[in-house]
């Protein structure tokens, strides 16, 4: 038996996120967000499956965006933070990758470039509303418009977005002050405007606008803190597995792992399963961390190694050798799994290594 550690992606799964997403902003048209390696599922395999659902794909750079043109994506994709040096924008232009404007130094290369540029280049504003990461501060941002608004070299009309910074939070007082600032700032202005990641697309339906910007919903999880993805009726896209390479029975007083942190106080069964930090799961996991053996949640025991971990085999005595093992996703929400970890669900999907093996299902 080869060492088994798989990522199985759901296509089916994956579209109905989407059909969820389209329920919940039925009036908005979506830039799906793929960047990092479509949140840890793969870039081009996310993107091939949502292509002819979505208007545009959302990236962290050129070069996330070149290679979905390489795999013969054909549709905008937009870049999220803007060009990062002036060449970038003759490429853009040619390859109608949409271009987000967040620094007056962007609109200084334009200004520098614009004879170069063989076609018009699509264009997004971003203004600050409260984020306090990336975009035009409200004094600001009125010349910047204009300047992209009156530029022969920009198709018009330019869209305008923001970002929120606490959508999770439902109450917090920040939604509200962005909001006001937002809707005051697009009031007057034409174009496409655009708001909201996941959380506010559950959580702010009034400030859909004519585009949506699902990420971390799109896989299955849960914007939300405590509230899982089905609760929200969606499905996980990753399901990560592998088996139990062996079984054990230890006496008691023995102890488990680095560290000898589990000391056993009767004699029990012990289950070591082929999958560890080293692949991408947590090491943070804390002892009790639910795993599934055949369907079974068994508990977490000892320190995660590099490549292995080990499980209290006492709720399940009968499991054996080669028993399917399910980490998260399919019967084991990663949301549940991102508790007992003290990490965020975006960082454990992001940080899936190449050395497991990643499947798509062909389709639905
Ligand atoms: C990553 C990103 C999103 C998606 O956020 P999720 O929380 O994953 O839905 C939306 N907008 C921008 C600008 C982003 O960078």
């Amino acid at each position: 038996m080869s060492r088994a550690a798989f990522a199985i992606l759901s296509t089916e799964n994956l579209l109905h996120n989407l059909a969820i997403i389209k329920k919940r902003a039925p009036g908005s048209s979506i830039i799906a967000m793929i960047k990092a390696n479509g949140y840890g599922h793969g870039l081009r395999s996310t993107a091939l499956r949502l292509e002819n659902q979505v208007q545009s794909f959302g990236v962290a750079s050129i070069d996330e965006a070149l290679a979905l043109r390489r795999v013969g994506i054909k549709i905008p994709i937009t870049l999220m933070e803007g060009v990062f040096e002036p060449s970038e924008l003759l490429i853009a232009a040619c390859e109608n990758f949409h271009v987000v404007f967040h620094e007056q130094m962007q609109l200084n290369w334009l200004k520098a470039q614009a004879s170069l540029l063989p076609l018009k280049l699509t264009a997004w504003i971003k203004i600050d509303t409260g984020m306090g990461r990336l975009g035009f501060m409200l004094d600001e941002a009125a010349d910047a418009y204009k300047f992209l608004m009156n530029h022969g070299q920009v198709n018009q009309p330019v869209g305008i977005m923001s970002h929120f910074a606490c959508a999770d939070e439902p109450d917090h007082q920040l939604n509200q002050q962005q909001h006001d600032l937002f809707s005051r700032f697009v009031a007057d202005k034409e174009g496409p405007k655009s708001f909201c990641n996941s959380a506010a697309i559950f959580t702010r339906t009034a400030d859909h606008y004519q585009v949506v910007r699902p990420g971390i919903s799109l896989y299955g999880v849960s914007p939300l803190p405590a509230v899982n993805g089905v609760d929200l009726g969606l499905r996980p896209v990753m399901t990560l597995q592998t088996r139990l390479m062996a079984v054990r029975r230890v006496q008691q007083g023995s102890t488990i792992g680095y560290g000898a942190s589990f000391t056993c106080l009767e004699p029990m069964p012990i289950g070591v399963i082929a999958l560890g930090y080293g692949d991408g799961y947590p090491r943070t996991a804390r002892d009790g961390t639910p795993v599934l053996i055949n369907g079974v949640r068994c508990p977490l025991i000892g320190r995660i190694s590099m490549d292995m971990m080990t499980v209290d085999l006492r709720n399940f005595p009968t499991a054996k050798v080669n028993d399917p093992v399910v980490l998260w996703g399919d019967g084991l929400p990663l949301e549940e799994i991102a508790l007992c970890t003290q990490q965020s669900p975006y960082d454990i999907v992001t940080a899936v290594q190449s050395r497991v093996k990643f499947h798509w299902t062909l389709s639905v």
